[in-house]
């Protein structure tokens, strides 16, 4: 895998970029071209770091360590390096994204109202739809881990994370089904990647997959950065699982 490249920082916090999340925006920037496409591309990518700042200061404001904003194919993820202590604290921590998307689709539509602006409707529509996205109930977004969160309350995390994955499994299925109907090859792309998604989390839940020991699970060691190269959702995972054992 491709390091990410770190380009900044903000409150503290590194950003970080995938080569993937680069591509996205070339591919766009081609697409569109012009101007235009200098504009969309912006906005998508400040899209993306507020809503993922929402994540990254609630977590941050709840004792959660944050040692990085990463941006890649499919928006971003705050990296946090230490556990919630509660679920109800993971549950804020997910919600927080969509939060700003939503507040930011507010912001969007009410200038577009007062100002008739194009720009200010397609901000209002870039952040709802990102919200909407990240609320689907599928592992590893944020609407999965409100609700695996909100089932571990009751039962143990591998098994919340057991029946959160079917739930998305069923997710993938109905976009699979949209796709093949409607023949959008984007939705089948999508059906396939949530699904991946979703089973490698079951895998992460069961057990350990790295058996390293707990000296080198710190911020920027080598289970981080191994786990970071794999998919960020691990190091989360994998604290869960050090807690657990
Ligand atoms: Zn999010």
């Amino acid at each position: 895998m491709f390091p990410a490249i770190q380009f900044g920082r903000l409150f503290g916090i590194p950003l970080q970029a995938r080569v993937s999340f680069l591509a996205m925006l070339g591919a766009v920037l081609l697409l569109m071209g012009g101007l235009s496409g200098i504009f969309v591309v912006l906005l998508a990518f400040g899209s993306v770091i507020l809503h993922e700042f929402g994540h990254a200061l609630t977590a941050r404001r709840l004792g959660v360590n944050v040692s990085a904003i990463e941006l890649h194919f499919f928006g971003g993820v705050a990296k946090l390096t230490s556990l919630p202590k509660s679920a109800n604290d993971e549950v804020l921590i997910a919600a927080a994204g969509p939060v700003v998307s939503f507040a930011l689709a507010g912001i969007g539509y009410l200038l577009y109202a007062a100002t008739g602006l194009g720009g200010f409707a397609l901000l209002s529509a870039v952040n709802l739809v990102m919200a909407l996205f990240n609320l689907l109930p599928t592992l590893p977004m944020d609407g999965g881990r409100i609700f695996r969160a909100l089932l571990s309350k009751r039962m143990s995390f591998e098994r919340a994370t057991e029946i959160s994955v079917k739930l998305s499994r069923v997710v993938s299925i109905a976009f699979g089904v949209f796709g093949l109907a409607f023949m959008q090859i984007q939705l089948l792309l999508l059906a396939f990647v949530l699904w991946s998604m979703a089973s490698a989390e079951r895998v992460l839940a069961k057990r350990n997959p790295y058996g390293q020991p707990a000296r080198d699970c710190h911020p920027g060691g080598p289970v981080e950065r191994h786990a970071a190269a794999v998919s960020p959702d691990r190091i989360v995972i994998l604290r869960y699982n050090q807690r657990r054992n």
